[in-house]
């Protein structure tokens, strides 16, 4: 910041004054360069004859002293009379210079009164030259030999002497020396010796010496003078710029001594360092400032009596932290103590540091952001020292809990796993936040197996339950690992895939770490193209539904069945669902797919017999929709149908705060009578508690309890408590991914009401349906199948067992 910046209105004027002085002083300094008259400049000229009187006393005293030296030499040889009539003229003189001089001291800077004591001055130097010059010329005359050498040495001395006194005045001094060198130079002529001559010429060589020096003595002077002036003008003014920084509070002025002790300090500085002004005084400002910013080059800049300009410095006062830049020079006028302005720029530092600080932190957790992030692996990767790793993590349910419970709750959880995530690694790893629930680790020279266990304790910190407010909420995580140089020499690379393995392990079912592998790029190039593909499927009619029946566990009867979509792709052939779901729910597809699938189902269902229900799925995505209730409601109103044989089957991730929008709709969707199912019970942060948040027809218990309800108690456990509960309030149970008798037999022993799975069909499309009307008819004929299968295996193996024997014997 340059001090004008920093001006006021007041400062300009301030400034212009300055100019203006600079400018006046310019003037009179081209005047002298241009030969200007003294008298012209009453302060210069003042100032000269100031000079000039300096050594009054020593000239009065030594023209007495010449005079009667004279007097005492000719007294024999000359009249008294005239003797005692030069003396007495002398004394004139001599008292009329007194006068001068005494009439200057009274002068003050009155011009005329200058010019006038300057005209007299010159007129006595006239009149004292004369006499001088007339006394050496009656003196030679009749002298003896002798007596010429005095003459000649008193003429010679009063020549240089006058030189020296009237240097200041050079017109004054020209009349002096030149009228005593006519008086030596014409009474050495008169003389008449050839030594007289040679003499009288030296004695013109000597005026013409004096003459020159006097013109280069007076230039000089003058030039002394008007330099003074100007520093004093400048002084001045810059006193009087000061004083205006002071007045206007922001700056002020800053005075310190060769060793950086604070002279005069002022009251701003005062209050700006909370500190007493008496205190402050001759403390060293280096002392007062902090390490770091540029005190070191002050303090260098001081030691060489340097001038400085805009050094920025900080220093804490109480809490504060205070930022001034410093401007200063060693001032002339001050003995080479430094004088200078301070400017405090704070505010300025803490706007800058502030946009710094946005652009490498996350303003929400502190944490680096992308930038930063980025910057840093760049860095570590270009160092052949360091092998970093990355982990790049993803919050699950964090985008149900931002959309149902408000976004400053969502804030609130990122601060929480921040804090959880930056006490899993040591203080020297990176974490930071690359956007929305999206963080990640970055890692230095870690193998895989601490990177790994790293993970889990992550794993295990976040799925440590939140409390905020009055909620507790669970959110766990996934995470995708990439390591250098092994998953990528780059940084780009290197986040890349780091990101593909969080896909993965997202994919895999959460709160799990994957390291990278190659294949999953390939899979990430086909996700993109599907995505592609899919945004037109829809339109093209690729898109199908397979039904798969529930069955009744007691009566073996299938009661009705669930809607699976199938993309009938035309060249990758039938695509799961599991694969394109996931990717239709994060474009945002999923809602006309989600209301196709229902008005295809219910279209279905109204050619099926009236006890027959189906069952549709619901994504989490979908229950925000507000086209949802429209949908159902115009589906149903078009085809006729009995709401109550409709099964909508949400997931847990619905539920998991209770938030109010949510549970509206879960409310409104049961006004209109159709039946809400929990779908995939146990397979999130299941918890009893969901059971009770809403009025559940239907609980679908996981086909992971399913799988080895046979050999794992806690299985049977658990399948028997979520029954219990669930016949205690009122709702039916399906036990999903049912592929094995033995899993039916348990089930109906811990009372389980449906049943649902391959052991009685996969899902199928909807012209098959017909075949499955009695899928336990269609079981036994199936395990008929088996049986005679395995005969016919046996009877095989046999034969070729025989056929074997008989090339052996044969
Ligand atoms: P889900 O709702 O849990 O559906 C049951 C899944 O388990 C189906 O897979 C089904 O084919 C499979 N399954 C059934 N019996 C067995 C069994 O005995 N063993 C094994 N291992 N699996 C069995 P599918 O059709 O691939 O669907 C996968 C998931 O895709 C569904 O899980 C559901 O969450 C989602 N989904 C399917 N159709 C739709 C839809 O129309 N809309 C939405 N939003 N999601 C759908
Ligand atoms: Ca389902
Ligand atoms: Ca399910």
């Amino acid at each position: 910041m340059t001090t004008q910046n920093n001006l006021s209105h007041n400062h300009i004027l301030s400034i212009r004054g300055y100019v203006i002085v600079m400018d006046g002083w310019a003037k009179k300094w081209g005047q002298n360069k241009k030969g200007g008259t003294p008298a012209l400049r009453p302060w210069l000229t003042k100032r000269l004859l100031e000079e000039h009187f300096g050594s009054i006393k020593a000239s009065v005293a030594a023209s007495i002293i010449n005079a009667s030296i004279l007097g005492a030499v000719f007294s024999s040889s000359r009249s008294w009379q005239i003797l005692a009539g030069a003396g007495l003229l002398l004394a004139v003189i001599l008292l009329w210079r007194v006068a001068n001089y005494r009439m200057l001291l009274k002068a003050k800077t009155d011009s005329a009164k200058i010019k006038k004591i300057l005209i007299s001055v010159e007129y006595n130097a006239a009149v004292l030259g004369l006499w001088w010059g007339a006394s050496v010329i009656a003196l030679m005359h009749g002298a003896t030999p002798s007596q010429q050498i005095l003459c000649a040495i008193l003429g010679a001395g009063k020549m240089a002497a006058g030189a020296l006194t009237y240097r200041t005045l050079k017109r004054a001094a020209y009349l002096f020396v030149g009228l005593c060198a006519a008086g030596c130079f014409l009474s050495l002529i008169e003389l008449g010796t050839g030594a007289a001559y040679a003499s009288a010429i030296l004695v013109l060589c000597y005026m013409a010496v004096l003459f020159a020096s006097i013109i280069s003595t007076e230039a000089a002077i003058i030039e002394s003078h008007e330099r003074e002036e100007a520093l004093r003008d400048s002084a001045e003014t810059i006193h009087m710029l000061l004083a205006d920084f002071t007045e206007q509070g922001s700056d002020w002025v800053l005075e310190m001594d060769s060793q950086t002790r604070i002279l005069n300090p002022s009251e701003q500085m005062a209050a700006a360092m909370q500190m007493p002004i008496e205190t402050l005084a001759g403390q060293s400002l280096l002392d007062l400032l902090d390490e770091g910013g540029e005190r070191d080059q002050l303090a260098d800049h001081v030691a060489l009596g340097r001038a400085f300009r805009n050094l920025q410095v900080s220093l804490s006062a109480g809490k504060e932290r205070y930022w001034w830049s410093i401007s200063s020079r060693p001032a002339l006028e001050m003995n080479g103590n430094y004088r200078g302005i301070v400017t405090d720029i704070t505010a300025q530092r803490q706007a800058e540091e502030q946009v710094s600080y946005m652009a490498h932190f996350d303003s929400l957790t502190d944490l680096p952001n992308r930038f930063q992030f980025n910057q840093r692996l760049t860095r570590m990767v270009n160092d052949p020292a360091v092998n970093p790793g990355v982990m790049y993590l993803d919050l699950d349910q964090f985008k149900v809990i931002n959309d149902t419970l408000g976004h400053s709750f969502g804030d609130l959880l990122l601060k929480g796993v921040a804090a959880r995530l930056k006490k899993c690694v040591s203080a020297q790893e990176i974490v930071a936040r690359l956007g929305g629930d999206e963080f990640a680790i970055l890692l230095e020279n870690r193998s895989l197996e601490e990177i790994q266990h790293i993970g889990d304790a992550i794993i295990a910190a976040l799925t440590q339950p939140f409390r905020l407010d009055d909620h507790e909420m669970i959110v766990g995580t996934s995470i995708g690992i990439a390591l250098s140089p092994a998953h990528g020499k780059d940084a780009e690379t290197l986040l890349r895939n780091a990101d593909l393995a969080l896909y993965e392990a997202k994919s895999q079912g959460r709160n799990r770490q994957i390291v990278f592998e190659t294949s999953m790029d390939e899979a990430s190039q086909m996700r993109r193209a599907l995505e592609l593909e899919l945004r037109g499927a829809l339109g093209k009619g690729e898109l199908c539904l397979h039904y798969q029946p529930l069955v009744q566990i007691d009566s073996g009867e299938t009661l009705g069945y669930e809607a699976l979509i199938r993309w009938e792709h035309p060249e990758r052939g039938v695509v799961m669902p599991d694969a394109f779901i996931p990717i239709a729910e994060e474009s945002g597809m999923i809602i006309p797919i989600g209301e196709w699938v229902m008005r295809q189902a219910i279209d279905d269902l109204m050619q099926w017999p009236k006890d027959k229900t189906v069952s549709i799925n619901l994504s989490p995505v979908q229950m925000r929709s507000p086209s949802l209730i429209t949908t159902l409601v115009q589906a149903i109103a078009k085809t006729g149908v009995d709401p109550q044989r409709v099964c909508l089957e949400i997931t847990e991730n619905v539920l998991m705060h209770d938030s109010d929008a949510n549970m509206a709709t879960l409310h409104k969707l049961h006004e209109i009578g159709v039946q809400i199912a929990l779908d995939d019970f146990g397979t999130g942060y299941s918890s009893l508690n969901y059971l009770r948040s809403f009025p559940f027809d239907k609980i679908k218990i996981d086909r992971c309890f399913v799988n080895e309800i046979d050999t794992r108690e806690d299985c049977q456990a658990i399948v028997r408590s979520v029954v219990d509960l669930a016949r205690s309030l009122g709702m039916t149970t399906t036990a999903e991914g049912v592929e094995r008798d033995d899993q039916v037999e348990h089930l109906r022993r811990e009372g389980c009401s449906e049943v649902q799975g391959y052991l009685f069909s996969r899902a199928v499309p909807h012209d098959q349906l017909t075949d499955l009307r009695n899928p336990v008819i269609s079981r036994a004929k199936r395990l008929v199948d088996m049986e005679s299968q395995r005969k016919l295996k046996q009877q095989i193996s046999a034969q070729v067992d025989r056929i074997q024997k008989g090339n052996k014997t044969g």
